[in-house]
Formats: structure tokens, sequence, C-alpha cells
């Protein structure tokens, strides 16, 4: 069987900075305990239970926003995630008299910045992402005059009258998907100022998966919550080839390994390495 990995794995540097944040908190003993992630610091559920084991509570609830979760931490410290928060998160845990550590990836920290400036200079923003993301709840939370959008059907029913447009996006989407968004959006508002913010770490994957060589079968390794980990596992069936995405290698199904002969194998950007290597070495082991 041959095995290709497809480069880069292990963390991008966001997770990499939000993990050690958490980590140097919960060893720290002048910080206020307990420490509460609210919502998942990033999405793999590995990373969690690792962070769990050192005290770190993380407090989830399917359907509650990060605005709502924050009623259930009354006090100690409160970890904002690598996807960052509204501005209303951040006063409401102040408000609270809660300790805020602010672990946002810089990226994210980026695309509120850039959408405020353009609110303040007169811009309509149009802000495309997924659903119910945590990093979109944060972005859209900063105004409610931000035109949220996820299809090339909600570019079309969007109205703007005003001559500035200013286009900006989540920083995990797939570039593929993204760039027919924005051509839409200039089609519609030649004017537009498109700002892609796709963060390299994104990119950079998605073109690897892109130009993946040829294989019988491509597991993607990663949380299926994870938003860059699920837009690989889509580059990688629109490049044709039969994919899986699992989340470590309890969940391989071992049928799909038959009369496979050339695999190749990614990772999302908030998948531990050492959950890639077990899959790998699992792999290398049925040779024998
Ligand atoms: S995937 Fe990109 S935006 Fe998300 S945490 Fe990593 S570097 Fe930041």
């Amino acid at each position: 069987m041959i095995i290709h990995k497809i480069e880069p794995q292990g963390y991008c540097g966001g997770v990499t900075h939000a993990i050690k944040m958490a980590m140097d908190a919960a060893k720290n003993d002048s910080i206020s305990k307990p420490i509460y992630m609210l919502g998942q610091i990033i999405h793999n559920s590995h990373v969690i239970s690792d962070l769990e084991k050192l005290g770190i509570i993380t407090i989830e609830e399917k359907g509650l926003s990060r605005l709502l979760l924050l009623d259930k931490i009354n006090k100690g410290t409160v970890i904002f995630s690598a996807h960052g928060v509204s501005p209303l998160v951040y006063k409401k845990a102040k408000e609270k008299g809660l300790s805020i550590i602010d672990a946002t990836c810089p990226y994210v920290l980026l695309v509120h910045n850039k959408i405020k400036e353009h609110l303040d200079l007169g811009y309509a923003c149009i802000y495309i992402g997924t659903k119910n993301h945590p990093e979109c709840e944060g972005v859209i939370g900063i105004s409610d005059k931000i035109h949220f959008v996820s299809t090339i059907e909600d570019i079309k029913s969007l109205n703007i009258k005003n001559d500035k447009v200013y286009a900006t996006n989540q920083t995990t989407l797939s570039i593929f998907e993204t760039k027919i968004i924005f051509d839409e959006i200039k089609r519609i508002y030649p004017n537009s100022i498109i700002d892609d913010k796709i963060c390299n770490a994104t990119t950079v994957r998605q073109m690897a998966m892109e130009n993946q060589p040829d294989a019988d079968l491509c597991i993607v390794v990663g949380d299926k919550k994870s938003s860059n980990t699920k837009k690989l596992y889509s580059v990688s069936i629109e490049r044709g080839i039969k994919t899986i995405l699992i989340e470590d290698l309890k969940s391989l199904p071992k049928e799909s390994l038959i009369g496979v002969k050339k695999i190749n194998i990614s990772s999302g950007a908030s998948t531990p390495s050492y959950i890639v290597d077990e899959i790998i070495d699992y792999l290398k082991s049925l040779e024998n």
C-alpha cells in the first residue's frame, strides 16, 4: 500500500496560539479559577478532553450562542476561543466581573477590524460565512447592518442601495466556492471592494488537496464540526477522489480499505498530529 501524507499537517498558527494560552492559564496559579472555555476552543474533541484534564471546563450547548452560554458562568476566568466573539460577549463578560483570556486567532481579529473600519466609513458590508458557525456569530454580532450571506442565492436577494460596498468572508471557507460568490458580488456591485480573508493555513491545505496525486482513497482527519476540515473533504471530492472524513483511528471504517492500494491522508488545521500518525502506523501495519 502506498501512503501519501498531504502536507502541511498539524496545527495552524491560530490553533497553536489558542491552545498555548489555555494551557498556560491552567498552570498559572495567579489566574482566577475556575477557568471556563466559552464554546469549544477549537473544533476537536481530543483537544477539548486534553484541556479538561488540566481543569478547563468547556461550556457548550447546541443551539446556544456565545452570548447565552455566558449566562452559565458566574465566576473565575473565561477563555474566548480561536473563533472570536462579538463585542457584546466581551461587554457582558466584563459586566459579570469575569477575568478574560482572549484566544481569538489574529486572522479572525483582522476581519473584525476591517468590517468595523468599513462600517465607520459608511460602506455596506457583506460577510460570507456558514450559518451558526461561531466565527460568523462573532462577526455579525459587530453590527446589525452587516449583510450575512452563505450562497449565491443570498447575494441575489440583497438589494443594497449604497454605492460603497465592502465584501469579506469567514477565514476557513472553500477558496473555490468563495471565489464564485465574490464574482457574483462583483457582477451585481461592480464598484465593490472584495477583501478575501481566507487564511493562509486554509488556502495552502486546500491547494494541496486540489493537487494531491491520484489515489484509491483519500482520508481527511478532523472533527466533523471543523469548518476547515469539512472544506478539505469537499475539495477532495470535487477533485474526483473517493474520500472519507474521520475523527480518529477508532472511526476508520475498515471496509473502506478493501482493495485500496494508494491512500492519501490529510488533516484539518485543528487536528493533533499524533492522531494522523496513529492512523498512518495502523495502515503501515496492514502491509506486514
Ligand atoms: S484556520 Fe486560519 S483562521 Fe482558523 S485558527 Fe487557524 S490560522 Fe486562524
